[in-house]
């Protein structure tokens, strides 16, 4: 099995063969065509695996319709939102999709707390079409009117689990209350505990099941 095999363009395929990955791992060759399709997924998947990679790709392919490097900023609304319960998670998983993008004229950034946000509001007011996200420094950002979240086209709830342990529910829900309903869920998380199914069905349509 081969990335271009799994049906991602050329931009694509050169930004992943310049981080030197030869071949899909097991999630990757398993979800990446399924987010392709468009369907929610549910995916059990710890960190190692490659998880990150197999939501951004395809993500990205989704997103390339969109791609206008000369649009003012205000055309370039956030498409997809990952979310992410540490800093240092969305902080590597930004550093991943910029690598990504690096062929592509999709734009991203990560905003966490604890750091000023003036920098983070000054990307954001860019435009950014791929934002991701701690759940609080995310509200701040809303509250603060420098992102919308009406033109999500897809959500990612990276790491879930971990974001339900440590409190997040309240922040996920005031969320997923401002997304457009009509949109592709991704949800990551370690296990599928029944906490976890409960936010499935709360807020996925017939999602696709993946373990790796
Ligand atoms: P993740 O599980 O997303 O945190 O990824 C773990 C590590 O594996 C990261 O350093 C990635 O850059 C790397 N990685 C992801 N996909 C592949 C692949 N197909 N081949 C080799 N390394 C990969």
């Amino acid at each position: 099995m081969t990335f271009a095999e799994l049906g991602l363009s050329p931009e694509i395929l050169r930004a992943i063969d310049e981080q030197g990955y030869s071949e899909p791992t097991p999630i990757q060759a398993k979800a990446i065509p399924l987010v392709l399709t468009g369907r929610d997924l549910l995916a059990a998947a710890q960190t190692g695996t490659g998880k990150t990679a197999a939501f951004m790709l395809p993500i990205l392919e989704r997103l390339k319709k969109f791609a206008n490097p000369s649009a003012s900023p205000a055309m370039h609304p956030v498409r997809a939102l990952i979310l992410s319960p540490t800093r240092e998670l969305a902080d590597q998983i930004g550093v991943n999709a910029k690598a990504y993008t690096r062929y592509l004229p999709i734009r991203c950034t990560t905003v966490f707390g604890g750091v000023n946000m003036d920098p983070q509001t000054q990307e954001l007011r860019r435009g950014v079409e791929i934002l991701i996200a701690t759940p609080g420094r995310l509200l701040d950002h809303v509250g603060a009117r420098t992102v919308a979240l009406n033109k999500v086209d897809i959500l990612v709830l990276d790491e879930a689990d971990r974001m339900l342990d440590m409190g997040f529910i309240q922040d996920i829900r005031k969320i997923l209350s401002m997304l457009p309903k009509s949109r592709q869920t991704l949800l990551f998380s370690a296990t599928f505990a029944n906490e976890i199914k409960r936010l499935a069905e709360e807020f996925m349509v017939d999602p696709q099941l993946v373990e790796v």
